[in-house]
Parts: C-alpha cells; structure tokens; sequence
C-alpha cells in the first residue's frame, strides 16, 4: 500500500500550491484536461524510490451542521482518519491564528503523525518564523515554501521514513490478474461483484480491515484465476444486508493503484458527476488499464440511451483507450463480454515486447512521421526498450530528445498502442539522450 500523505491547514495558507508541488505530473495526457484537473485534490507523486498519494483536503474548518461545506467538512475528518501522516499547514507570514489552534486540537486528537509546516517561509529567517507555532503543541515547525519549494522535498523524505522503498521484486512476482471495481457510491459495484462472482467457487476471502481497506476475493471464471478488489464494502453471500459502504476516496486510490485493471463503474441511469470524472482522473494518473462500465442499462429507453452515450462522450472522452460496455450487473447481462475486455486490458498491461521488434515499429513510425526539428537540430531516435509494464513503459534512447513535443510523443504512444494491438492500457514513453 503506498503511503498517503494528507494535507490539512485552514484557507489560503498555501495548501493547493503544495498539493500542485507534490503531484507535479509531466504527464500530458493528465495535464491536458481542463476542468478535470483544475480542482484536483487526489494526487500521486515520488520522492526518490518512494511513491506516495496526497489529499488535498481543501479545509478541515469548523462549519454548519449541514450543506456543502459540512459535507466537505466530514469528508476533510474522513481523510484524516485514513491517512498515514498529516501535513498540516500554517501560515508563517500570518502568524499563529486561533483558527490554527482549533485546527491543532483536533489532529491532536486523531493519534496521528502530524508535520506541522509553517508555509511562506521563503526570505524570512527560520527562528522568526517557527517562533509561533510552538504553542500549537505538535512539535517543532518546520519552515518551507511551497511556491518556491524550498523544503519540501525534505518533509516528504521525513513524512516517508518509516516506509519501504518501491520494490521491483513485486512486479516479478506470478499472480492472477488483479481487477479493481471502483466508482462513486450507489452506481451498483457491490451488485456487480456479485454478478462477477456469481456461483463461481469463491476460493477465500479476505477479512476487511479499516475503512480504508477493500476486500480482496480470489475467483476462478472459465478455468481463469483472478482476485478481485471490492471497494464497496462486505457482502457475503447470504449477508448481503449487513453490507455497510463507507465511501473512501483513498481506499479507492489504493485499489487503483495495486490493480492491474480498473473497472470504473458509472451509473447509466443518472448523469457523469464530478466524483465520477474525480475517480477517473486517478485512473489515469495511475496509468492502469481501464474498462468502462456503463451500469444499470436495463430500464432505459432509446432516447435515454443515447443522452448516456453522448454525456460519457463530452465528460469521459480522455478515456478512449478503454472499452466500454452497457451492462446491467442486476440482471447479469454484459458480464461475460466486460470480463473478456479485463483480459485484453490485463494481457495489454503487462506485455512484453523484446528490444528488435520495440526498434523496428519505433523506425516503422519515424517513417511515417518525423519528429519535428528542434530549437537546433532534429531530434534523433535510436533504438527503443521496454522499461516496465501495468502500463507499458517504452524507452526510447538517442540524442536532442529533450525537445520533442508533447504532441509527438503522444503520436508515438498511439502509434504503439496500434502497432502492437494494445487494447485498454494506457502506453508512456519516456526519452533518454545521450550526449
Ligand atoms: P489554500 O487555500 O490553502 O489551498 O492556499 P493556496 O495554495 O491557494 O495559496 C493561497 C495564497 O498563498 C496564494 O496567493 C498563493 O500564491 C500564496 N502562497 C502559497 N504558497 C506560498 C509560499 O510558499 N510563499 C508565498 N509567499 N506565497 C504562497
Ligand atoms: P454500490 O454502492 O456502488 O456498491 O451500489 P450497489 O451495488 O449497492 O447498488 C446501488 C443500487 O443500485 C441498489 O439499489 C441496486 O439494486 C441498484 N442497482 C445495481 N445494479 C443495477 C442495475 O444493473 N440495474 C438497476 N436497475 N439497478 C441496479
């Protein structure tokens, strides 16, 4: 499980630049959506050999009993509760406010590791701006700034102490394709695991944990193993009423994060909302191998369809490399032919191309297109290897690859992707020169 890191601080004290900071993603297919990402709180970033998540809780502030900003309130509490380490945040331009304090005394009581981090700092002198943040009672503060960075690498180092590097032995590790249901509450995944398991022997199960933890089920389909993640909660067979779901945003990073396919389950009788375009977005920072799954299909007529069909096109079109099937998990119908798009994404996911024929469709494709010239001289590519898999990460070694665009390397991941018949992962390429 990678480690969350989970940020906490009162308005404007610095909280989303930090967040900004901690999950800067070169990634263009992630940057390039507007709307998508410009109220992003769930991220994921790397300081050296460690992975982390970060959750931006946007405020942790006492509020009304009800409405939004309660409701953004107990999801801030929730947040906490699940998180490894708490960064909280303060202002050292403002000094301590009592708003700091209220917030102080109830991490305090969360049991959790706290770093309290006094933000602004940049120019100013580290005893004058700790000085007053003594009395929040959480141990020494440390000075950063999250605009210019100074520091932050190092809170990130110290918040990840206790946690293992990334091990590769892992990823070498044999086992059966691990598939991810995630999706907001309600649009039917507990219905659909149960679709999926069906009377298929369930081999074992696993007890739950914490919240943040989801349930993972072996199961055999067709004389195939796979284990199931099941972010919706517990339901036994014949228990299925005692089923409580308490949805988590980071149990479900975790799932994304440790499967080798995600279904993302949307709700087809309801429209696309921001939680589901939230859960999406992670999919995709993760790189996993995705299915779509449009749900509860059954009961809708033509009309309804259609307004389904194009609402996914406007609001989930960045998801085109994934398949996507109209199901009904209460009837059981589309289950079959949504498992055999996991096998294709999942045989997508972890393929393995040898180095010639990764080099033969990379000069098939600079054939076809050449990389546009750069500030001095035509960027030149050499040869290409494979640098990991869930997804495919291709090397491309040669000289003056700093400055290919973004739009040519998208080209070239499409290129693969369509060369080798990669249906439902996500491809990165990554350029490496020499001098
Ligand atoms: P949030 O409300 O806690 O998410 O705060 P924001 O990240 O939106 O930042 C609030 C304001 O503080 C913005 O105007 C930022 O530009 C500014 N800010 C954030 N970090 C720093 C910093 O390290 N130094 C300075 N001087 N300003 C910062
Ligand atoms: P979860 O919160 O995502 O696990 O959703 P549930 O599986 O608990 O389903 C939420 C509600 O949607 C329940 O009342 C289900 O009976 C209903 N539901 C689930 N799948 C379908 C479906 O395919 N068609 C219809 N009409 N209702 C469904």
């Amino acid at each position: 499980m990678l480690p969350t890191l989970v940020l906490v601080g009162r308005p404007n004290v610095g909280k989303s630049t930090l967040f900004n900071r901690l999950t800067r993603s070169r990634d263009a297919l992630v940057a390039d959506q507007p709307g998508l990402t410009r109220d992003r709180h769930y991220g994921r970033g790397r300081v050296g050999t460690k992975p982390y998540l970060v959750v931006d809780t946007g405020g942790l502030e006492p509020v009304a009993k009800d409405g939004i900003l309660y409701e953004m309130a107990r999801q801030s509490r929730q947040a906490v509760d699940e998180a490894d380490v708490v960064l909280f945040i303060v202002d050292g331009r403002a000094g301590c406010t009592p708003q700091d304090t209220i917030i102080a005394e109830q991490l305090r009581k969360t049991g959790k590791p706290i770093l309290l981090l006094v933000n602004k700092a940049e120019g100013m002198q580290r005893m004058r701006v700790i000085a007053d943040f003594y009395e929040l009672g959480l141990g020494e503060p440390i000075p950063i700034s999250s605009a210019h960075g100074d520091n932050v690498n190092e809170v990130i180092e110290i918040a990840l102490e206790d946690f293992a590097p990334e091990s590769e032995e892992e990823d070498k590790e044999e086992h059966p394709p691990k598939l991810a249901i995630v999706g907001r509450p309600n649009v039917g995944k507990s219905t659909l695991v149960n679709a999926i398991l069906g009377e298929q022997r369930v081999i074992a199960f696993d007890q739950p944990g914490t919240t943040r933890d989801s349930i993972y089920i072996d199961f055999e389909r067709d004389g195939k193993q796979y284990t199931i993640i099941d972010t919706a909660g517990v339901r036994r067979r014949g228990k299925i009423d005692e089923a409580i779901e308490k949805f988590s945003v980071i149990k479900t990073m975790q799932a994304i994060e440790d499967a080798n396919v995600v279904v993302l389950v949307v709700d087809g009788a309801d429209q696309i909302t921001e939680q589901d375009a939230h859960v999406a977005d992670f999919v995709l920072q993760a790189g996993r191998a995705l299915v779509l799954a449009v749900n509860k299909w059954d009961g809708l007529d033509a009309h309804q369809r259609d307004m389904v069909k194009r609402d996914i096109e406007r609001k989930l079109h960045f998801l085109d490399f994934a398949k996507l099937h109209f199901i009904s998990a209460l009837n059981g119908t589309g289950i079959d032919k949504l498992l055999k798009s996991v096998d294709e994404a999942y045989a997508a996911a972890m393929i393995k191309l040898p180095t010639p024929k990764l080099t033969r469709a990379l000069m098939a494709a600079l054939e076809k297109q050449q990389p546009p010239k750069g500030a001095r001289f035509r960027p030149k590519m050499r040869y290409a290897h494979q640098g990991g898999s869930n997804p495919p990460l291709i090397i491309i070694h040669g000289s003056g690859l700093d400055d290919v665009p973004a739009s040519y390397q998208r080209y070239l991941e499409r290129a693969f992707c369509e060369m080798f018949r990669l249906q439902g992962t996500p491809l990165k390429i990554q350029f490496v020169s020499s001098k």
